[in-house]
Formats: C-alpha cells, structure tokens, sequence
C-alpha cells in the first residue's frame, strides 16, 4: 500500500504517485496537491519564463559549472564527447539493470537535457523531471524532450519520494561544503561524486 511522504495515511487517487502529489512549497515546504506550483499555505508562486517554472530566480546568473557563452559548445561535447556518451551508456544500463520498469525519474541538475532525451527513448512511458538552475539550459533542453523541466536549486528539490529514482550526474562536485552534499547523498540514488 502506497502511503503519503507527509502525513504517512494511505493514499486516495489524487493523493498518488502521479504528476500533482507529492510536491512540496519552496518557501513553506508544504505539501502542494493542487496541480499548479502554488501554495495555499503562504501563497508562494513561482514565476513561469519560456516556459520553465523558476523555482530559484535568485540563481539564474552564471554559476559554477556553467557559463552561458559556453552554451553552444556545451551541448555539441553533451551529445558526442566521449565523456558524456559512455557516461549516458552506464546511465541507460544502470536503469535498464536494476529499474526495467521504470515508472519515474528526476535528473537532479539536469544541464541541457541530453541524458533525459536518452532515457526517455529507452522508457518512453516514465514520467521524467529535469531540474537546474541555468534557464538557459532548460531552454535548449525544451527542444530535446518532452519531460517536465524545473529551474530550481538542486539543493531544494521540491518533491517528496515522488520518483522511482534520482539521478545526480557531475553535480555534487559543484554543490556547497561536504555538509551540504552529504545532505544531498542521503536523497539521491544515482550520482557520481568526484
Ligand atoms: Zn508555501
């Protein structure tokens, strides 16, 4: 029996695993069953730019790890270096392995999407989230896949136990002190750590 991350009750139909349950406010960490990004607990509103809920506008400048004139050649070396294509075969193995049925999955500080196109190919029928905090990035991955893509702080993922899986691929290296990603480690299932 499937039971709510918040209050642990078993859950109704509208309070499933499905696209609406299961966020949380990022200002209140209330839970939003609503499917809208607001909450009615302090009225918290996220504002929408191409597209693309900003989660965390505050971030939406040149960050470590990604610099918006590196766009262009960033997302030709994504898609053909061998780095990001053997990386992406472990990836899709990885999934295919130990999720066949792969039903969910959030690519915490997914940059430009490439890794989300390719798993939606292999799972087409997965209900995909990508979160970064480059819009930029999100803008290009718009083109690439049809998942639901977050400008957010990968340091506050709004969702409670609301994928199969998360991955975390070349981010955690570029996250905060050992503290905060030994915070992050204990939520996320796949990653990389350098
Ligand atoms: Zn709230």
């Amino acid at each position: 029996m499937l039971r709510c991350a918040m209050c642990r009750l078993a859950v109704s139909r509208a309070h499933d695993i499905g696209e609406t349950a299961m966020r949380i406010c990022n200002q209140c960490k209330a839970p939003l069953e609503i499917d809208v990004w607001a909450c009615t607990a302090c009225n918290w509103q996220p504002h929408v730019l191409a597209g693309v809920h900003c989660l965390a506008p505050a971030m939406m400048v040149d960050h470590d790890g990604f610099h918006e004139p590196l766009f262009v050649e960033y997302e030709r070396l994504e898609a053909t270096h061998f780095w990001f294509v053997y990386r992406r075969k472990l990836i899709l193995e990885a999934l295919q392995r130990y999720f066949p049925a792969l039903r969910s999955f959030m690519d915490v500080g997914c940059g430009t999407a490439e890794n989300l196109r390719a798993i939606e190919a292999r799972f087409p029928r997965a209900r995909l989230v990508g979160g970064e905090a480059s819009l930029h990035a999100l803008m290009q991955g718009q083109r690439k896949c049809k998942a639901q893509l977050l400008q957010m702080d990968v340091r506050a993922i709004p969702y409670i136990d609301a994928f199969d899986v998360l991955g975390a691929f070349d981010v955690l290296e570029h996250v905060g002190g050992r503290e905060e990603r030994n915070k992050l480690n204990t939520r996320l299932f796949l990653s990389k750590t350098s």
